[in-house]
């Protein structure tokens, strides 16, 4: 039994747990599957070629499985525009490289969504951290847009409510910055929807296979 983590800032190693731990360019240890981007937050105009660069490098890498996390945050400081011009260099990158993306992505939705119809990119896309409303979930799998869910979904009762009624071949599941084990969301998804924990891990394993191809 393999409980798959699609996005972790933790490096350590747990038993029965596959994780795709998050990198930014200024990481040093590359020796576990990860994945890599620019974060919104993150972004400065001194070092963005050096950090797009370091992120192209690693993007050929084995154990580098997806590009992120990216994205769009409405929140940060940092410049809107800056942000939008940044993630869309890293979609390129991820078309060219082949790997799909992590998103992080608060109040721009409808940005993210437009990206999608403007690009129509080959690879997948996977909104992390999802704690939103049953439309925005929608809208997302109606654009074929993955959504992760976290440790929300163990507190947020309308997130319970919103994951209980979705379409679950665009699921997967992470712990991102929480130090409880994953296994305590898959517990959770499975008592959502009222199905057994193997059938989630199933689902999300099918999810991974066909979304990373490996
Ligand atoms: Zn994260």
């Amino acid at each position: 039994m393999q409980f798959i983590d699609i996005h972790t800032h933790t490096s350590s190693i747990q038993k029965d747990v596959f994780s795709i731990e998050n990198k930014y360019p200024n990481s040093t240890d590359f020796s576990k599957p990860f994945s890599i981007g620019i974060h919104p937050w993150y972004i400065s105009e001194n070092s963005l070629q050096n950090d797009l660069k370091i992120v192209k490098e690693q993007l050929n890498s084995e154990k580098c499985y997806a590009l992120g996390e990216c994205g769009l945050d409405k929140i940060t400081e940092i410049d809107f525009s800056l942000q939008l011009e940044v993630f869309k260099q890293q979609i390129q990158l991820s078309e060219k490289h082949n790997k799909p993306i992590i998103i992080h992505c608060v109040k721009a939705f409808q940005e993210i969504i437009q990206l999608k119809k403007e690009i129509k990119p080959k690879q997948p896309w996977i909104v992390h951290g999802f704690n939103k409303n049953h439309q925005i979930a929608l809208d997302l799998i109606r654009h074929q847009i993955c959504i992760s869910f976290g440790e929300s979904l163990l507190i947020n009762e309308r997130l319970q409510e919103t994951f209980s009624k979705l379409p679950l071949d665009f699921l997967f599941l992470e712990t991102d910055t929480s130090e409880k084990h994953i296994e305590n969301i898959y517990n959770i998804a499975s008592e959502l929807r009222k199905t057994e924990k193997k059938e989630i891990i199933n689902t999300v394993k099918q999810n991974f296979s066909r979304i990373f191809k490996r």
